[in-house]
């Protein structure tokens, strides 16, 4: 594989951009929209300035792999010629359904589909295409240059030989891929957000406190985040929305999420992104512990 294309250059896109550039490989970035993919460009610049910073890169390692990487608002012109397609793009089944159905349309018959959802099933996606063999779940974790972890995810119809492929390719991106199955959450959530939601339930019936369930899984466990910072890091209607799937999926009320989550994702506390989660964020990334309810 040489050449690769990412849909949506958000987060998560121009994370896995620039790791595939980073490492050789000739990218083509695409996202709907201008802005996002404007602000991708400049994160990837930034990120790699920081990189030539601390020494990780030299100047002209930063120059190649910029000059590895292209925008595209078009997606045809995004997936022409590529032998693999990594899909970033917002967490929603309709789009995301949408999207891979125009990928197989438009891509060439022997091009891998890769999807990083967090919770979508891969075989549900794999099922709108005429190449469900060829459907994969590549689930990088955030921030994707810093995070090892790379959840390869087997739909029901995934062949051998393409899982092979992205385990290779993932090692071949300094990852280090670990091979699961299709089923609600996967493992990496499966098992990270009932340990949220639990945390959130803990402060919820005012067992403690933000900070100190914070501290209890940080000093105790040796977590580097407690659950409720992280929370606020990932988003915290993308922790509802993956607690959602997998009550859905499994019907079993282990995975009902806090009715506060529900809350403040009904009144835009979203965490690190709007500001305000568990943890106020309105002057810096840093979380600073805001006088609320919770305290
Ligand atoms: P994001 O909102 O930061 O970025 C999504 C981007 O997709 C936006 O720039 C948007 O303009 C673009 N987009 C929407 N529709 C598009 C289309 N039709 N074509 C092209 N681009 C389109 O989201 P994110 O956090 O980067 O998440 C992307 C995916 O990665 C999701 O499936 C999410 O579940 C998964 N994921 C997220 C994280 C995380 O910590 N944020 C971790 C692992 C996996």
């Amino acid at each position: 594989m040489k050449q690769i294309a990412v849909i949506g250059a958000g987060t998560m896109g121009n994370g896995i951009a620039h790791v595939f550039a980073q490492n050789g490989f000739k990218v083509n970035l695409v996202d709907i929209s201008q802005t996002a993919l404007d602000k991708g460009l400049a994160t990837i610049t930034k990120n790699l300035d920081r990189m030539v910073a601390k020494e990780v890169l030299t100047t002209a390692e930063k120059t190649n792999t910029l000059e590895r990487i292209n925008g595209y608002t078009s997606m045809v012109q995004g997936a022409e010629g590529v032998d693999l397609i990594v899909e970033a793009a917002t967490e929603n089944l309709t789009l995301k359904l949408d999207i891979f159905k125009q990928l197989d349309e438009i891509s060439a018959s022997n091009t891998i589909l890769a999807t990083n959802t967090s919770s979508i099933s891969i075989t549900q996606i794999a099922a709108v295409t005429q190449r469900p063999d060829k459907v994969i779940g590549m689930h990088f974790m955030n921030p994707v240059p810093i995070m090892k972890l790379v959840e390869i995810i087997r739909g029901y119809s995934t062949s051998d030989e393409v899982t092979k492929s992205i385990m290779d390719l993932s090692v071949k991106l300094g990852k280090t891929p670990t091979e699961v199955n299709d089923y609600p959450g996967f493992v990496a959530n499966r098992i990270l957000m009932p340990m949220i939601n639990e945390a959130i339930e803990t402060l919820y019936t005012g067992v403690a406190g933000v900070v100190e369930i914070d501290t209890v899984m940080k000093l105790g466990m040796a977590h580097p985040m407690g659950p409720l910072q992280l929370a606020d890091f990932i988003g915290l209607d993308v922790c509802l929305f993956i607690l959602n799937v997998m009550y859905d999926g499994f019907k079993n009320p282990k995975y009902a999420p806090c009715p506060l989550l529900v809350n403040m994702v009904a009144a835009g506390k979203l965490g690190v992104k709007s500001g305000e989660g568990f943890y106020d964020y309105a002057n810096t990334r840093k979380a600073e512990v805001i006088a609320s309810q919770f305290k």
